[in-house]
């Protein structure tokens, strides 16, 4: 298989699949471009080997056909000051102009593609508009992690053009190897730490878990549909009735797999959601009428604290309680300092998903876990056990 560093790039066009879907403020200025500084080494490598970069992405939810407001000029001079070279915009992605100007490039310069998005074809993943973009280019590199899970153009239908000269970028690639240290061969212990608000929208990765890990340690919001599903007085904590069953079916497969499955035994109870609100210490299953569970107690902190402490693989992914309010941070931030020990002591550690990788930042540790992943949906697929078609269409 070729990879970024093994390819010969030397008079070669490199069309590159970038995620730079950057927010930008009211003047449009962006107010975030670590999606643009995370690709950079991947663009970088191309024309410091001899090779010109065609840079492609999407930006912004334009409804097909273009939109000043989600045109790549926004961004073009802050990529020429990334990359410390002037980058040329072009007035489209696909077209006689765009193939002139993919052509004139001379090794070691830069072409920036106008929006894809602004062709419905690129989300429809059709053949023809994949083929239009791969002739610019003579190879085709995907370091776009996060759209990796959808079947569009530019992000997977375009290998076919390229079966002897596809790639990962950098980001993908390390990207992918931090995912697998975790989900393909885990040194053991394996321990994943799922939280957030809702069982509903985890509990396909928490049935994947179930056959990858030793410990599964369920904490924030979802810790009450398991609660009321074994007997549980809830109070007013967040509960998906809906959900009652399959928290069951989990707990019986827990035990069937061996599967440490510990779920918080006391929380910080309120009386309302407000950082403000009459709290008092708890069990999990006793909660007074009218009260909900917004973090985890003493208790279970502790035993996650062991759990974690004793683990040599870990995932984590949503926060332990509504750790964006004082008063409920503080199992979530325990989490974190385990985390963070267990790492300093040799354990491999990947935090995933919107709100623990928030989580994280709030608390100053990002420098602390071994991998941050920032990729979202794709990398809750991923966890979910499922084939990204942007990873297969390199790996095929
Ligand atoms: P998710 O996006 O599913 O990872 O959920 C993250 C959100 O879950 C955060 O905004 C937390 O405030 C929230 N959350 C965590 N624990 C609880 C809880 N016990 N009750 C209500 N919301 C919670």
């Amino acid at each position: 298989m070729q990879t970024i560093s093994n390819y010969d790039f030397k008079n070669k066009k490199a069309l590159i699949r970038v995620d730079f879907n950057v927010p930008l403020n009211e003047n449009f200025e962006i107010t975030d471009d670590t999606r643009m500084t995370a690709a950079v080494p991947t663009i970088k490598k191309v024309m410091e080997s001899g090779g010109s970069s065609i840079i492609m992405s999407h930006f912004g939810r334009p409804k097909y056909g273009p939109e000043d407001k989600y045109s790549m000029r926004h961004l073009v001079n802050h990529l020429s000051g990334l990359l410390g070279k002037e980058v040329k915009l072009a007035p489209d992605c696909i077209g006689d102009k765009v193939k002139e100007m993919a052509a004139a490039l001379k090794p070691g310069e830069a072409l920036l593609l106008e929006n894809l998005r602004f062709h419905k074809e690129e989300e429809g993943g059709d053949e023809s508009f994949a083929g239009k973009l791969a002739e610019l280019g003579n190879c085709w590199i995907n370091d776009a992690f996060g759209t990796a899970h959808r079947a569009h153009a530019s992000t997977a239908v375009i290998a076919k053009f390229f079966p002897n000269d596809k790639m990962f970028g950098y980001l993908v690639e390390s990207e992918i190897k931090s995912i697998d240290k975790v989900m393909a061969n885990p040194v053991r212990p394996m321990t994943a730490i799922m939280g957030g608000a809702k069982i509903s929208t985890k509990i396909t990765i928490i049935e994947n878990m179930l056959n990858k890990v030793d410990n599964l340690i369920i904490g924030g919001g979802m810790i009450f549909t398991f609660v009321k599903a074994m007997g549980g007085d809830i109070g007013a904590s967040l509960c998906e009735n809906d959900y009652l069953e399959l928290a069951k079916t989990i707990i019986k497969k827990a035990k069937e797999k061996s599967v440490n499955l510990i779920i918080a035994s006391d929380c910080l109870a309120a009386d309302k959601f407000a950082n403000d609100a009459n709290i008092e210490i708890c069990p999990t299953s006793n909660i007074k009428d009218g009260w909900m569970g917004l973090d985890v107690g003493p208790e279970t902190i502790k035993i996650f604290k062991e759990v974690i402490g004793s683990s040599k693989t870990i995932l984590w992914n949503g926060p332990a309680g509504v750790f964006e309010m004082d008063t409920f941070s503080a199992g979530t931030k325990a989490i974190g300092d385990a985390v963070a020990k267990s790492t300093k002591e040799g354990a491999f550690s990947l935090v995933g998903g919107g709100d623990s990788v928030a989580a994280v930042n709030k608390f100053g540790m990002a420098d602390d876990v071994s991998y941050i992943s920032t990729a979202g949906g794709a990398l809750l697929e991923y966890l979910e056990g499922k084939a990204l078609p942007g990873i297969a269409a390199i790996r095929e």
